[in-house]
């Protein structure tokens, strides 16, 4: 765990979410501030700051994120979604907590803006 890392503070329970799934390595909880009517985010439970922070024993943990979304998006009735990993401030990145957002339920422009 992280000090002060509002998404290890949701890992420990610290803070309450809705949860969507979760196993030894993972999460997946509702964003507070939904862009989409579908908007999950998934992280890893362990603190990785974001993308460049994955190591090769990462691997792993970083695909299942992937699989999981898909997996949850298909029981939240969404085959088609958009997956947004904002990486620094630059790109939108507001809390420095890999996580991967999963948006769908709704038409999406390209590009993002
Ligand atoms: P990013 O801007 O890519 O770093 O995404 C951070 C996301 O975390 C935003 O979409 C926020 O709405 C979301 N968020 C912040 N606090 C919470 C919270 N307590 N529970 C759920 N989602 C949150
Ligand atoms: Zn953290």
């Amino acid at each position: 765990m992280s000090e002060n890392c509002l998404f290890c503070k949701i890992v420990e329970g610290e803070i309450p979410v809705t949860i969507l799934y979760e196993d030894e390595d993972i999460i997946a909880f509702n964003d507070i501030n939904p862009q989409a009517p579908i908007h999950f985010l998934l992280i890893p439970k362990k603190h990785l700051s974001g993308p460049e922070d994955v190591a090769i024993e990462d691997e792993r943990v970083a695909g299942k994120l992937m699989r999981m979304g898909n997996e949850i998006a298909l029981q939240e009735g969404c085959s088609q979604y958009r997956v947004v990993v904002n990486n620094g401030p630059q790109a939108g990145q507001t809390v420095f907590h890999l996580h991967m957002h999963i948006l769908g339920g709704r038409d999406m422009s390209w590009p993002p803006g």
